[in-house]
């Protein structure tokens, strides 16, 4: 981005204190001292153990241009140029949604419980083929990640890729707004954040938030196979729809699936012969993978193009990591986060890998699962067992309920619970070998990188 410091604060609604403008240029914006570049603004944020206005004169030495201010505070010695605003943190949302306004930009939101940055980096890669495409980096998705992300978009930027995150209702709301997306997808419904939402109605309609700032014409593109959507996208009349999903009816129907482990998977769509092919396993990647395709079509891509997109598809950091443990068992990392959806993706997964090895799991605790917490880890105990999962290890609080509810319905699965991250660890490395494969999920807060760590590099 290149703007005045007078355009900015224009653009700010804010008041200027300091010199008179000598065009000084603004070359983009930082929340962050640390990676702040020469020439940015700088929006210090309160956070709840920093406070951003303690930190100017570490921006004015890594080169701030001008700062934004809050006016409630007394305003500080400094040599550079200040934007006094009520709040900086809706200066920053504001800067973000003007900037979008400006640009000549096709804006694609994408949301939903699961697989939000896995469609959101294959998509950026498809549409790469073929425009000047910005995406989200990371997970940076929530209300100053989204803005940050527009605010870095290049001026030539043709399609923005944006990720958007949530756990309370309302909060997408705000992100549409900003972003102002054109199409909009909603890659599912899951069952995260319940503790905030409620119930996955409540979801349901935290998602959909997502057309409050979609553009007169937008397309919401979702998926179909989620009655919760569909009933409340029957009354949907400004918006082109279209859905996706395995059913029957779908708009765009995925249709022979083939999973070849760790190969990836091969399918095709109901409107084209054309075979996709993905480099990322399991039945839910044949979602993200067809909703990245759809709108890749939507935006005149050929069906060639987009395979191309796909094959150079890197998905950002951390999941399904394969390890391989230091007796031998072969190890599915995939301790990044959890939901019972998500957990249920993965044990497919793992059940579907085409080898002869015996499936064992390390599972524990699910966390922001609200009142019902119970109920969601028993499900998943009872749902490894049904799949047939050689052998179930538990770990954690919550653990504790997937060994009780796997148990339940085990004759002759093995249901074994630890307690700490030591104590499982070495039950696995004794019992464990190289006709082992394990799977390792939990949310993040349960920490079982520690125990992954230890598999690895052993005792
Ligand atoms: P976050 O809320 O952390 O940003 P996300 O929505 O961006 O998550 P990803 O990072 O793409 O999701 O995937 C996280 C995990 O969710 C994956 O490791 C996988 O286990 C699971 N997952 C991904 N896509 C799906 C899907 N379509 N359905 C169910 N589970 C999925
Ligand atoms: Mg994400």
């Amino acid at each position: 981005m290149r703007r005045t410091l007078s355009e900015l604060t224009k653009m700010s609604q804010g008041e200027w204190v300091g010199s008179i403008d000598n065009g000084t240029m603004v070359t983009g914006v930082s929340t962050d001292t640390r990676t702040l570049k020469p020439g940015q603004l700088y929006v210090p944020l309160s956070g709840e153990q920093f406070d951003g206005h303690d930190f100017l004169a570490q921006a004015v030495a890594n080169g701030a241009v001008a700062s934004l201010w809050e006016r409630s505070r007394p305003l500080p010695e400094t040599t550079i140029p200040l934007i006094q605003v009520d709040d900086p943190l809706q200066t920053l949302q504001r800067l973000a949604s003007a900037y979008r306004q400006q640009l000549d930009v096709t804006v694609v939101a994408v949301t939903g419980s699961n697989g939000k940055t896995t469609t959101k980096d294959l998509l950026g890669s498809v549409l790469e083929t073929r425009y000047r495409v910005h995406r989200t980096r990371g997970n940076l998705n929530n209300h100053i990640g989204v803005p940050l992300t527009l605010l870095s978009m290049a001026e030539e930027t043709e399609v923005a890729v944006v990720e958007m995150g949530m756990n309370h209702a309302g909060e997408i709301a705000l992100l549409s707004q900003i972003a102002r997306p054109d199409i909009a997808v909603v890659t599912n419904v899951g069952d995260a954040h319940l503790e905030f939402l409620g119930s996955r109605a409540g979801i349901a309609d935290a998602k959909l938030e997502i057309r409050e700032g979609l553009s007169e014409d937008g397309i919401l593109v979702y998926d179909g196979d989620e009655p919760l959507l569909q009933a409340r996208l029957r009354q949907e009349q400004h918006l082109r729809l279209v859905s996706i999903g395995f059913d029957e009816g779908n708009a765009v129907q995925i249709q022979a699936l083939k999973l070849h482990g760790d190969e990836g998977i091969r399918f095709q769509s109901s409107s084209s012969d054309y075979h996709f092919h993905l480099s990322l396993p399991g039945r839910h990647n044949a979602m993200n993978g067809m909703m990245a395709i759809t709108v890749g079509k939507l935006l005149n891509l050929s069906d060639a193009e987009i395979q191309r997109g796909l094959e150079q598809a890197k998905v950002s950091g951390m999941r399904l990591e394969r390890l391989v443990a230091s007796n031998g068992m072969a190890i599915i990392n995939d301790a990044y986060n959890a939901s019972p959806r998500a957990m249920k993706a993965a044990i497919d997964l793992l059940v579907a890998l085409p080898n002869q090895r015996k499936k064992w799991v390390l599972l524990a605790d699910m966390l922001e699962l609200g009142a019902e917490e119970e109920v969601y880890h028993r499900q998943i105990g009872a749902y490894a067992v049904e799949k047939g999962v050689d052998k179930i290890f538990t770990m954690g609080q919550r653990g504790r309920w997937i060994a009780a509810g796997a148990a339940a319905v085990a004759t002759e699965t093995r249901v074994i619970h630890c307690e700490t991250a030591a104590e499982v660890a070495a039950t696995l490395l004794q019992e464990g070998d190289a006709s082992v494969t394990l799977l390792v999920k939990a949310s993040r807060g349960a920490r079982l990188e520690a125990v992954v760590q230890q598999l690895v590099e052993g005792e």
